[in-house]
């Protein structure tokens, strides 16, 4: 059996096959941005990401989840692969385009990390409520803007956040050291310590 993933000294789980693959075809950009477009954000590898899947069922089997939210459109992949092992239904939060929001949404603002640019995002008062037992999923976690609004969201509904599974977090910025100071379980496979647009060094946690 191959064997995907490691404790860490800290006590996080990484996954090494993720991480080799980060090494072997991310790009590092200018503005601490890490491209990955050949197996994650455009093209997607769906053995590396059944993999995944799996790995975040094993890490979060013990909490009591019912429901997956991610937001569109880079979250979606990974969080479907990964329902399938939970057997629950995926919700992707919406990039409304225009702001007639009606009372049938909940809704928040998130500020994008690539893009620089402020969304109202959405998710409907019929898929998300009170009884829900919710797993955040997405590919980045950078400074927490994107799952500081799902929590939002989840908030507004009255559900529970039973946790928060990150593909690839950047640990040199805040929002992962935030969101577990403020008690949330957040669990990357792979956390980057640092990397350098110059040489293409990444460097991992
Ligand atoms: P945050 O909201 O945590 O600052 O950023 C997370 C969101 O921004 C993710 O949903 C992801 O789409 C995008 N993002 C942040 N950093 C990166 C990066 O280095 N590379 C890519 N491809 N996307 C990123």
């Amino acid at each position: 059996m191959i064997k995907y993933g490691k404790y860490t000294k800290e006590g996080g789980w990484t996954m090494e096959l993720l991480e080799k693959r980060i090494q072997k075809d991310g790009i590092v950009k200018a503005g601490n941005v890490l491209k990955v477009d050949s197996f994650l954000n455009h093209q997607m590898d769906m053995e590396l990401f059944n993999e995944m899947g799996k790995e975040f069922r094993r890490i979060f089997a013990d909490r009591p989840v019912n429901k997956i939210l991610t937001i569109e459109a880079s979250g979606i992949g990974i969080a479907c692969i990964a329902a399938q092992y939970f057997q629950v239904p995926v919700v992707f939060a919406k990039k409304a385009q225009s702001i007639n929001l009606d009372g049938e949404v909940y809704s928040t603002k998130i500020e994008s990390f690539t893009h620089k640019r402020v969304y109202d995002v959405i998710v409907s008062k019929k898929y998300l409520g009170p009884e829900d037992h919710v797993l955040i999923l997405d590919d980045f976690l950078a400074n927490g803007c994107a799952v500081n609004g799902l929590i939002d969201l989840i908030e507004s509904a009255g559900a529970v956040v039973e946790g928060i599974g990150i593909v690839i977090e950047k640990g040199q910025q805040a929002g992962g050291r935030l969101l577990r100071e403020k008690g949330y379980r957040v669990e990357s496979l792979a956390v980057i310590e640092r990397m350098n647009e110059e040489t293409g060094e990444i460097v991992f946690h």
